[in-house]
C-alpha cells in the first residue's frame, strides 16, 4: 500500500559511529622529526594559536588562573559561567591584566614626598613591589624610590621623609612605548622600574623589568593586538547580558555554551549574540553535518560533542549521542568548506586520542579531566587512600546545577533536576606546564608517525585504520604488571 509506513526494522539497518579507540593512525613515511611539527592552529574565525589546546568552560576547570596559564603557554582557557555576570567581568580583567607590559596609572603604587621612609617602606610591603615613583598632586612625577633606597633611612631615621631618600633623576618613557626600548633603558641605567609619562610628564603607568622578564619567558603566548593574554567566555544560550559585558571586558572568544546547540531557539539566541559583540561566537555542542549546516553561515568556530565526556552521563540518560570521531568528521565534512574552525570537546584520554580528533578533522580539541587535576585548575588537593585527587564535576551534575543555573541542560527553574553528569575526583597531575608539555609532545610524535610538519599538512595526509577490540588490547601495556607511572600514561579510570 502507497501510505504504509516505513517498517520499524528499517530503523535498524543502522550506520557505524566510531570513537577514539576504534581508530589508528596508519604510519606513513616521513621526513619530520616530531620537535618540529608545528602545532599553530586556528580556532575561531580571527583567532589563532600555538597549539591546538582549549581548556573546558566547567568549574573546576577554568577560572581565571587557568585561562592565564592556558594563554601564557599558547593555548586558550574558557571561563566557565557558573559565576555571576560581574565575576566574570573581574576574571576577563585579571587575565587580559596578568602579562601587560605597562601597568596603568590606577594599579601604580605611588608614595609622597611628605611620607616618612617607615609608611613608604609598608605601603611597598603591603602592595608587594619592591618600588615606586613618588608623586605630588596625584600624577605630577618628582622621583622614584626603591626599597633599596629605603633601607638605609629605616636603620638611621625611619622619620625621614621620602623627599630626602628618593632618587629625583628620573628616568621615564613615553606611552607609546615599546618591550625592547624600555628594556635597554633599564639596562643601561641598572634599574628596575620606569614611570611612563604622557606628553606633559604626568604619570600615566608604570614598566617593570620583571614585567618585560615575564613577557620573553612566554613567547608562544596567546596574545591580542595589544599583547593582553587571550581568553574565551562561556556564554548560555539567551544570556545576552553576559555576552555584552564579557564582550565589553575584552573577551576574545564567547563560546555559546549549550549540550544541544542544534536547537532553534539556542541557534537564533547565538545568531544574535553574534551580530551584537566584536568578540569571535564559538557554537556547540554538535555532533551531525545536518547541525554543522545550521551553524556555518554565522558562527566563527563550531564545538563538537554530545556525550563523550569523562563525567558525562547523557549517552546512558538521554539514550543520545554521537561517538566522537564520527561526530567530527561529520561537522568538519560541512565546516572545512566554509572554512570555519572545529573545535573537537570532551572525551580525550591520551595525546594519542587528541591527535586522531585533528585527523578526523578539528582544528583544535577541548578537554576538561585531562586539566583538572593541575594546580591551575580551581579546588583543592585532597588525599584518599593515600592518593592526592582535585574534585571533577559534570556541568550537568547535580552539584555543578545547584551552584548554577542548569540551563546548559534546559532545566531553567525546575525544582528536581535531571542530572546529565556526576560528581568526581581526578588524581592530582601537578603544574599546569608538564601537562600540556605531556599532551602536545605525543601529538607531535603523532604528526612525525604519519609525516606531517603542520596541522593542516597532518589534516590532508593523516589516514585512520580500523582497531579490533584485540588490537584494542594490543595498543595498551599487556602482561605486565606496571611499576612506575609514566608521565603520560594512566590505566583508564586511575
Ligand atoms: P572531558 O575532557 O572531561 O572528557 O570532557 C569535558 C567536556 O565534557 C566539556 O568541555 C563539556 O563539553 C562536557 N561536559 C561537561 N560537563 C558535562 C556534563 O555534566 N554532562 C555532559 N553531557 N557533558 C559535560
Amino acid at each position: 500500500m502507497e501510505n504504509d509506513p516505513e517498517p520499524f526494522s528499517e530503523r535498524l539497518r543502522v550506520p557505524e559511529a566510531l570513537t577514539f579507540d576504534d581508530v589508528l593512525l596508519k604510519p606513513q613515511e616521513s621526513t619530520v622529526e616530531p620537535d618540529e611539527a608545528d602545532m599553530t592552529t586556528q580556532i575561531s574565525t580571527n583567532v589563532t594559536l600555538s597549539m591546538p589546546v582549549v581548556s573546558a568552560a566547567m568549574d573546576t576547570v577554568t577560572e581565571s588562573e587557568m585561562a592565564v596559564a592556558m594563554a601564557r603557554n599558547g593555548g586558550l582557557g574558557v571561563l566557565h559561567r557558573n559565576m555571576d555576570v560581574p565575576e566574570m567581568v573581574n576574571q576577563i580583567a585579571r587575565v587580559k591584566r596578568a602579562d601587560e607590559l605597562v601597568i596603568p596609572f590606577e594599579n601604580v603604587v605611588t608614595v609622597d614626598p611628605e611620607d616618612t621612609v617607615r609608611e613608604a617602606d609598608e605601603v611597598m610591603e603591603r602592595r608587594e613591589v619592591g618600588g615606586a615613583p613618588v608623586t605630588s598632586n596625584g600624577d605630577e612625577v618628582l622621583g622614584i624610590i626603591s626599597s633599596t633606597d629605603v633601607r638605609p633611612h629605616l636603620e638611621v631615621d625611619e622619620t625621614d621623609f621620602v623627599r630626602k631618600a628618593m632618587t629625583d633623576e628620573v628616568i621615564t618613557v613615553s606611552e607609546d612605548v615599546d618591550p625592547r626600548d624600555a628594556f635597554e633603558q633599564m639596562y643601561e641605567h641598572k634599574i628596575e622600574r620606569v614611570p611612563v609619562v604622557d606628553d606633559d610628564d604626568r604619570l600615566v603607568g608604570l614598566v617593570t623589568m620583571q614585567g618585560i622578564l615575564q613577557r620573553r619567558e612566554y613567547d608562544d603566548a596567546a596574545r591580542d593586538d595589544e599583547g593582553a593574554l587571550r581568553v574565551g567566555a562561556a556564554v548560555g544560550p539567551g544570556e545576552m547580558d553576559r555576552a555584552l559585558a564579557a564582550d565589553e571586558a575584552g573577551a576574545d572568544v564567547l563560546f555559546i555554551d549549550c549540550a544541544h546547540a542544534h536547537n532553534r531557539s539556542v541557534i537564533d539566541s547565538a545568531r544574535t549574540v553574534k551580530h551584537e559583540v566584536e568578540a569571535d561566537v564559538v557554537v556547540g555542542n554538535v555532533g551531525t553535518r545536518e547541525a554543522a549546516e545550521a551553524l556555518v553561515e554565522f558562527a566563527d568556530g563550531i564545538k563538537v560533542g554530545i556525550g563523550p565526556g569523562s563525567i558525562c552521563t547523557t549517552r546512558v540518560v538521554t539514550g543520545a549521542g554521537m561517538p566522537q570521531i564520527t561526530a567530527v568528521a561529520q561537522v568538519a565534512d560541512i565546516a572545512s568548506r566554509h572554512d570555519v574552525p572545529v573545535i573537537a570537546d570532551g572525551g580525550i584520554r591520551y595525546s594519542g586520542d587528541a591527535i586522531k580528533a585533528i585527523a578526523a578533522g578539528a582544528d583544535a580539541i577541548m578537554l576538561g579531566s585531562y586539566f583538572a587535576g593541575t594546580d591551575e585548575a580551581p579546588g583543592r588537593v585532597v588525599t584518599m587512600n593515600g592518593k592526592r585527587y582535585k574534585q571533577y564535576r559534570g556541568m550537568g551534575s547535580v552539584g555543578a546545577m545547584q551552584s548554577g543555573d542548569g540551563n546548559r541542560y534546559m532545566k531553567d527553574g525546575e525544582e528536581e533536576f535531571v542530572p546529565e553528569g556526576v560528581e568526581a575526583a581526578t588524581p592530582y597531575k601537578g603544574t599546569l606546564a608538564s601537562e600540556l608539555h605531556q599532551l602536545v609532545g605525543g601529538m607531535q610524535s603523532g604528526m612525525g608517525y604519519v609525516g606531517a610538519a603542520s596541522i593542516p599538512a597532518f589534516k590532508q595526509r593523516a589516514e585512520f585504520v580500523r582497531v579490533s577490540s584485540a588490537g584494542q588490547q594490543e595498543s595498551h601495556p599487556h602482561d605486565v604488571v606496571i611499576t612506575d607511572e609514566a608521565p603520560n600514561y594512566r590505566p583508564d579510570g586511575e
